[in-house]
C-alpha cells in the first residue's frame, strides 16, 4: 500500500513528499503563509522587543480563544514558573500534581524551591484523579496543578471543590489545550491561573512562546509587572532625565514576549478554528475507524467539555510490537511523554501510583497535526486494523 502524504493546503512549510524511509510523523509545525511578510515587517521596522504586536496578541488570544487577561510570556515555562511565584508558592510549600506531563510543570515547582506532590491519574484520560488528591494535602500544601493531557479538559469542578475547601490555588497547565472548553466555559478563563505552550510544535506557535491568564484583575496586573522584572510600565512614569521611575519591591523576570514572535503568532491566529475543526475530524475519523479493534482501547471522552486535540492517544496491548508495525509501514507512534515521578530531581519512581504505572505500559499516540490528511488518516487506520 502506498503512503499518502499529500500536504494539506494550509502547511507552507512542511515538505510535500517524505523521502524513502521517512516515517509519517507525529507533530508538525504550523506556519501561516502570511507570517514571513508579517515577521519581515517587524524586521524592517527593527522594533523587536514587547510593544504593540504583542498587545494586539494578547487582544486576539482574549477576544478569539477566550483566554482572560491574557499574559503573553517568552514560553509555556515561564508562565509556570510565574505562576507559582504570582501565587506566592515558594520554600517548604507543596503542591500536588500528576506525573502524566512533561518535565515542565514538576520543575517549575521546584524552581520555586516547593516540592512536587504527585497524585494518581485516570487510566481513562491521563488526567490527575480528583479522588486520589485530598489525602495527600498537608498543611504545606499550596496549590493544586492540573495538566490536560493531551488537550483534554481536568474534571475542573471537581478540582476547584477540593481547592477551595482547603485554601488552595489552581493553576491549570493547559500547554495542549488552547480552544478547549470545559462546561461551556474556554481554558483560560476558569482557573486562578491558567498557562499556555506557543512552542514550535503545539497549536498555536510563536517559535517559543507562552501565556499566562489569571482570572482576577488584581492578579493580572502582577502578572504583568513581574513579567518585566516586577516594573509597573503601564504606571511607572519616565522623568526629565529620560529614565524610568519605580521601586523595585519584589523579585520580577525578564519572561514578556517579543513583537517578531507575537508577528508569528498573530499570523498563526488566522484560520485557527478552521485547524481546530479540521483536528476534530481527524479525530472522529481515527475513532470511527478504529472501533472495535481487538487490543486497543480508547481514552474517555465526557460530553460537557471539548477537548483542543493536540494529541490523539489509546491504550494498546503489546505496545513495542504495535510501535514496530506502524514504524514498518511509514508510520510514527509515540508514549510522548512517560510519568515524570520516575525522575531523580522528582523523588523517583512512586509504585503507589497505580494507574499511572498501568498508563506508562499501555499508553500509545498516532500522528495528529496541522498537516495530516484525511487520506492519511486513513492510511493509518489501515494499517492499525492489519494488527501487529
Ligand atoms: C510544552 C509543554 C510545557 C512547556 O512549554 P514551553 O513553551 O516549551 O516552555 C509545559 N507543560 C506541558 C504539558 C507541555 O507539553
Amino acid at each position: 500500500m502506498v503512503n499518502p502524504y499529500i500536504p494539506s493546503p494550509l502547511v507552507g512549510t512542511t515538505p510535500p513528499v517524505l523521502a524513502p524511509g521517512q516515517l509519517l510523523p507525529m507533530f508538525s509545525t504550523f506556519v501561516h503563509p502570511s507570517a514571513a511578510r508579517r515577521v519581515g515587517k517587524v524586521l524592517a521596522s527593527t522594533y523587536l522587543s514587547e510593544g504593540k504586536l504583542v498587545q494586539e496578541f494578547e487582544a486576539r488570544l482574549s477576544a478569539e480563544l477566550g483566554m482572560r487577561h491574557p499574559a503573553a510570556l517568552n514560553s509555556g515555562t515561564s508562565a509556570l514558573h510565574l505562576a507559582l511565584e504570582c501565587a506566592g508558592i515558594g520554600a517548604g510549600d507543596e503542591v500536588i500534581l500528576a506525573p502524566q506531563t512533561f518535565i515542565a510543570t514538576a520543575l517549575t515547582v521546584v524552581q520555586v524551591g516547593a516540592k512536587p506532590v504527585f497524585a494518581d491519574i485516570q487510566y481513562e484520560t491521563g488526567n490527575i484523579d480528583p479522588a486520589d488528591i485530598e489525602h495527600r494535602i498537608t498543611p504545606h500544601t499550596k496549590a493544586i496543578m492540573a495538566v490536560h493531557w493531551g488537550g483534554y479538559p481536568c474534571d475542573l469542578a471537581e478540582i476547584q471543590a477540593i481547592a477551595d475547601k482547603h485554601g488552595l490555588m489552581v493553576i491549570e497547565d493547559a500547554a495542549h489545550s488552547p480552544g478547549a472548553s470545559y462546561r461551556g466555559q474556554a481554558i483560560g478563563a476558569i482557573s486562578d491561573f491558567t498557562c499556555f505552550s506557543f512552542q514550535a510544535i503545539k497549536h498555536l506557535t510563536t517559535g517559543d512562546g507562552g501565556a499566562l491568564c489569571a482570572r482576577s484583575p488584581e492578579m493580572a496586573r502582577e502578572v504583568f509587572r513581574r513579567r518585566w522584572f516586577g516594573i509597573d510600565r503601564a504606571s511607572s512614569p519616565v522623568n526629565e532625565l529620560g529614565e524610568r521611575e519605580y521601586d523595585l519591591t519584589d523579585v520580577g523576570y525578564k519572561y514578556h514576549l517579543s513583537d517578531y514572535a507575537a508577528a508569528l503568532g498573530l499570523a498563526n491566529l488566522n484560520g485557527f478554528g478552521e485547524r481546530m475543526t479540521a483536528r476534530r475530524a481527524r479525530v472522529q475519523q481515527y475513532r470511527d475507524g478504529l472501533r472495535q479493534v481487538p487490543g486497543l482501547t480508547h481514552f474517555i471522552h465526557q460530553p460537557d467539555r471539548e477537548s483542543a486535540h493536540w494529541l490523539f492517544g489509546f491504550h494498546v496491548e503489546n505496545r513495542l510490537e504495535f510501535i514496530r508495525a506502524l514504524r514498518a509501514k511509514g508510520v510514527a507512534s509515540s508514549v510522548v511523554h512517560d510519568g515524570i515521578d520516575h525522575n531523580a530531581l522528582f523523588g523517583g519512581k512512586r509504585p503507589d501510583l497505580t494507574r499511572q504505572r498501568r498508563f506508562d505500559e499501555t499508553q500509545i499516540h498516532v500522528p495528529l497535526h496541522d498537516a495530516l490528511s484525511t487520506e492519511q488518516v486513513a492510511y493509518i487506520v489501515d494499517v492499525i486494523k492489519q494488527g501487529w
